[in-house]
């Protein structure tokens, strides 16, 4: 176990390791903010959830083309304020 704070996340971070997970349609009952778009996943709509590996407490709900269109431009997604 490894408790929450800076070195954990700089590693999940550094590794770029990502646990993802589908959600299905009828799984999404509320929206969310998708950080790839900033615009909301609505309800019902299949998209993938993320966190880091090792961060569940960062688990971010992304449209599935953001979260494969992520990769492509990865440094968009970074933790502000870090240097
Ligand atoms: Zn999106």
């Amino acid at each position: 176990m490894t408790p929450p704070g800076c070195d954990a996340a700089d590693a999940a971070d550094a590794a770029d390791e990502w646990q993802v997970r589908p959600v299905a349609g009828a799984d999404a009952r509320k929206p969310y903010r998708c950080p790839g778009c900033d615009q909301e996943i609505l309800p019902g709509i299949p998209h993938v959830v993320a966190w880091p590996d090792g961060d569940p407490t960062e688990r971010r709900h992304w449209h599935r083309v953001c979260w494969e269109a992520r990769n492509r431009r990865s440094a968009r997604w970074r933790r502000s304020g870090r240097h």
